[in-house]
């Protein structure tokens, strides 16, 4: 008999497959392979099968997925098995789905969807086992990529690497237009030519303040597992997840148009993931901040427009959009992928921490934040071992060298003072003297930035002034002090170090 089904879908460790290489061309194709997969192939297999009418999609991005079907048990299970094969043929086992089935009618969705979780978390924790059995003979070479057994040799940008099937087949996907469709379509109706560059060097080298420097961007969501938690119909899981996946799309699309401009004639950035409530963007360093400041706030606007038109989202946001937080990590052209990714996940962890903390928060609203390191200029690779090792004075009292995460309104004056210091004409080797002051420590910084300023003329003063004052940084020379009720300091921050470094990546 006939029954209506809750089917729910889920990739596990799509970041271990799409970011498990250090090779762009490979990152960008598994990640392209995986949203056609997910946005379009797994509806139409489902409907292939089961007949148009009886598949209706709630969403399908992100790598997630949720259907409602209509069949009979048996002929849905295995139409799912088989989708699950095709995800293994078409990822060459590098991809593996997991489902959940439960029965479903319009009043008990709620408890359908918990019910499908239930299935799912089930099958994901049964079989962790890897797809392939890795071989290793002694005869045969082995994937540069990933160590699995080697398969071909491949050929692109002018290198050659001996590569396994799972990651040949991410770089045959690499070579297609993948995520960067959509965003070429957006480009040629405002009437510009978007072409692509093939490498990580070649990002780097259109970075026009400092050559060889890039930037990766994380954001994700902020307070959407609170949220879809309130969703009690299928309807308004539909327009919850198509209006975020919508508005993260199209803002990255507009930011990347705005902020992007082709450098010899190409666009100094790559889409590595979008979708859902997810952006990864690796892009030159110059042009990082302003299209990280960009995307946020679009996509609030976005998100607050359409959730306006619905009365319960609303009433449930107080008329305030979505938010995302971001992460920032800079870093050189060969900084490992691995590196950069990891920083960026460890600040976007950071800044969600401080969006969580903030006093404008509201129970379904996180205001965004932004953290940031550069990666180049120490020696750990987690961010926090370096601001601990490198960026905090033990006194009688604390001393933190940064002001990081800034809220939104704070990021955004940071990027004008940081460009109004460089384009005051400051030389900069005296703005890096000015950025290294705070680390002499509490009384020397103090001086080295008295002298520093003196010597600077009456206009440059005039903006570093207003610049440090806007941070709480000018009375006390670089230091904004934090006092308790009392009047005693706790700690002193300084703003200067953040900005200097950010006015590095401002000078064309
Ligand atoms: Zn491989």
């Amino acid at each position: 008999m006939e029954k209506q089904y809750l089917l729910i879908i889920d990739v596990p460790g799509i970041k271990d497959y799409v970011f498990g290489t250090d090779r762009l061309v490979e990152i960008r194709g598994a990640s392209a392979l995986l949203d056609k997969l997910n946005r379009k192939k797994t509806e139409s297999f489902l409907q292939n099968k089961l007949g148009d009418s009886a598949v209706k999609r709630v969403f399908s991005n992100g790598g997630a997925g949720q259907f409602v079907i209509t069949a009979k048990k048996a002929d849905l299970e295995n139409c799912v098995r088989e989708l699950k094969g095709f995800f293994a043929k078409k990822s060459k086992g590098g991809l593996r789905l997991i489902c959940g089935i439960a029965d479903f009618s319009e009043e008990n969705y709620a408890e359908a969807l918990t019910h499908a979780h239930i299935e799912l978390k089930k099958e994901k924790e049964e079989e962790s086992i890897i797809p392939c059995t890795q071989l290793h003979t002694g005869y045969l070479q082995e994937c540069k990529s990933c160590s699995g057994m080697a398969f071909k040799l491949d050929d692109y940008a002018g290198e050659k690497r001996v590569l396994c099937a799972v990651c040949a087949e991410k770089v045959e996907y690499g070579t297609k237009r993948g995520l960067w469709k959509e965003f070429d379509k957006h480009c040629e109706e405002k009437g510009m030519e978007a072409e692509r560059p093939r490498t990580f060097e070649e990002i780097g080298d259109r970075c026009r303040a400092r050559k060889g420097y890039t930037a990766l961007v994380y954001a994700d969501g902020n307070a959407m597992g609170k949220l879809v938690k309130k969703i009690g119909s299928r309807e308004h899981f539909k327009f919850f997840s198509d209006t975020v996946d919508d508005s993260i799309r199209e803002a990255c699309h507009e930011a990347l148009y705005e902020n992007c401009r082709p450098v010899q004639g190409k666009i100094p950035a790559n889409i590595l993931l979008l979708g859902g409530d997810d952006l990864l963007v690796y892009l030159s360093a110059d042009t990082a901040f302003p299209f990280a400041l960009d995307v946020a706030q679009r996509f609030e606007e976005k998100t607050e427009e359409k959730f306006s038109g619905n009365s319960f989202f609303s009433e449930l946001l107080q008329g305030k959009g979505l938010t995302i937080s971001l992460g920032i990590a800079y870093g050189k052209t060969h900084t490992p992928f691995s590196i950069m990714f990891s920083q960026a996940e460890e600040l976007l962890k950071s800044a969600k921490k401080a969006g969580s903390q903030d006093k404008m928060r509201g129970e379904y609203y996180a205001p965004t934040y932004i953290d940031f390191h550069l990666s180049s200029n120490y020696n750990q690779s987690k961010v926090s071992d370096s601001r601990k090792s490198h960026l905090l004075l033990h006194g009688t009292r604390p001393v933190k060298l940064y002001q990081k995460p800034y809220s939104l309104p704070d990021a955004c004056e940071l990027m004008d003072h940081a460009r109004n210091l460089t384009e005051a004409g400051i030389p900069n080797t005296r703005l890096k003297r000015f950025g290294y002051a705070p680390s002499l420590g509490k009384i020397n910084g103090t001086l080295e930035c008295l002298k520093l300023y003196t010597r600077t003329s009456k206009a440059q003063r005039k903006v570093i002034w207003k610049a440090l004052e806007r941070f709480e940084c000018m009375p006390n020379i670089p230091w904004k002090e934090i006092r308790d009720e009392k009047g005693e300091t706790l700690e002193a921050t300084t703003v200067l170090s953040d900005m200097t470094e950010l006015a590095g990546f401002m000078r064309k």
